[in-house]
């Protein structure tokens, strides 16, 4: 293997210096990478050149610590040793009483301690679960997971003890929310964790909202009843005795157990019927959300057979957008009542003007029936502009020949934008 590498390298050098680069031997390593991060004896040494590279079970590689078993407990040490100095320099700047402001101190952790995590996490975010377990001694480790389906509607949760071989999991609720199921899902692994007396109990959830919810302090009438209950079980848990930490992980992060947690909560998906678990409002608000929404829909798609033709076309009736189309363009009121009047088919075009009773005619002066596509693509008093229209159009790559109410619908500012200006500059009025 040694002569195979230092062939190799050997290529790399005349490679390297045929375009004037230089490997320095003195400053590499070679590195062995196996899963127990040892070997009994080392092969003899790679040469680079006359210079031999010395073998060795981990080296410090553009700020990243490798390791020859790639468990990454020294890159993972130094990270938290850096991330507690600039967590201290936090502290000094505030106290209960007085100090910066929250937002300054979040800007601060941003560029002192942030950087530290994300730099490399590529490489070492899946760093081995023992490190875990070093950071938390002599707990045990309860993975929790939820799982929600929506077609049709089903929800359940999973909890994991590693070490005790304990699976446990089951059906929620229908309406609940991913979020009540990761709350849901912690509390059991505590409830369980106090019945069986441990004293350490580390609970790994993928959930950092559950987490996050769970931490806060907040205590008003806008906390759900759900998350009051898992707190209630904490402060019960920790006053017998169990002491209970939390930690998030990213989920899907090719950890076992987490990944028997996720199964386990699509299992109790699947259990015969859902129990009643009394929640409060806050359960139901999605519920109730999507129910008003898909019966707005249904309505809305009714109500398109007999009016808005055009309208009922150009929208996705699968994907409504939850936002009006003109939440995100920054333009006059006036500009925005001229795109939806457009939209609308409710402007000032003959056709309209005739069909509300106001015009006897629906023709333009030119002859030709007088509505939106006819003056915007074919009117004859327009064509120089209209023209003007395609060429712009066209440079903002669209889809030519072109049925103007494709411009109309476009989400591009930029197409509703040259629309207007062809407005302006014929003189009409919409
Ligand atoms: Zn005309």
């Amino acid at each position: 293997m040694s002569d195979q590498l230092t062939d190799n390298l050997h290529n790399l050098n005349s490679w390297m210096n045929s375009r004037n680069l230089f490997l320095s031997p003195e400053k590499s390593r070679a590195i062995i990478f196996t899963k127990s991060g040892s070997i009994r004896s080392p092969p003899p040494p790679v040469m680079s050149g006359s210079t031999p590279i010395p073998w060795t079970t981990e080296h410090k590689y553009l700020g990243l610590h490798i390791e020859s078993n790639l468990r990454w407990r020294k890159h993972v040490e130094m990270i938290t040793g850096k991330i507690s100095m600039a967590n201290n320099i936090v502290k000094a700047l505030c106290g209960k009483t007085w100090g910066a402001h929250p937002s300054v101190l979040m800007g601060v952790y941003k560029v002192l301690a942030v950087p530290h995590f994300d730099y490399g996490c590529l490489v070492y975010g899946r760093c081995s679960r023992e490190l875990i377990e070093r950071r938390f001694p002599e707990h045990t480790l309860a993975f929790t997971d939820a799982s929600v389906s929506r077609a049709p509607d089903s929800v359940g949760y999973g909890v994991f003890f590693p070490s005790m071989a304990v699976e446990l999991s089951g059906r929620l609720p229908d309406h609940w929310s991913i979020f009540d199921a990761e709350l849901f899902a912690i509390g059991k692994a505590v409830s369980e964790a106090s019945e069986r007396k441990l004293r350490r109990l580390l609970v790994v959830s993928d959930s950092l909202s559950a987490l996050e919810a769970l931490k806060s302090n907040k205590f008003d009438s806008s906390v759900d009843i759900i998350s009051m209950r898992v707190r209630n079980t904490l402060y019960v848990a920790n006053s017998t005795g169990c002491a209970v930490s939390c930690i998030w992980v990213p989920s899907h992060s090719y950890i076992h157990a987490n990944d028997v947690a996720d199964r386990l909560a699509n299992q109790g998906r699947y259990a015969d019927t859902a129990p009643h678990i009394p929640g409060g409002p806050q359960t139901l608000w999605p519920r109730i959300k999507r129910d008003i929404r898909g019966s707005w829909i249904e309505d809305f798609l009714k109500s398109c057979i007999s009016r808005g033709r055009i309208y009922s076309l150009y929208v996705n009736h699968h994907n409504f957008p939850l936002s009006p189309w003109f939440s995100k363009i920054d333009k006059p009121r006036r500009f925005l009542i001229a795109v939806l009047r457009l939209k609308s088919g409710h402007c000032l075009t003959p056709a309209h003007l005739h069909r509300i009773g106001v015009r006897d005619s629906p023709n333009c002066d030119c002859g030709a029936l007088g509505d939106i596509p006819h003056i915007f693509l074919s009117c004859e008093k327009h064509v120089v502009r209209t023209k003007l229209l395609y060429d712009k159009l066209s440079v903002l790559d669209f889809p030519l020949p072109l049925n103007i109410y494709d411009a109309i619908f476009s989400t591009k500012l930029e197409v509703l934008e040259l629309l207007m200006q062809f407005v302006r500059e014929c003189g009409l009025t919409l």
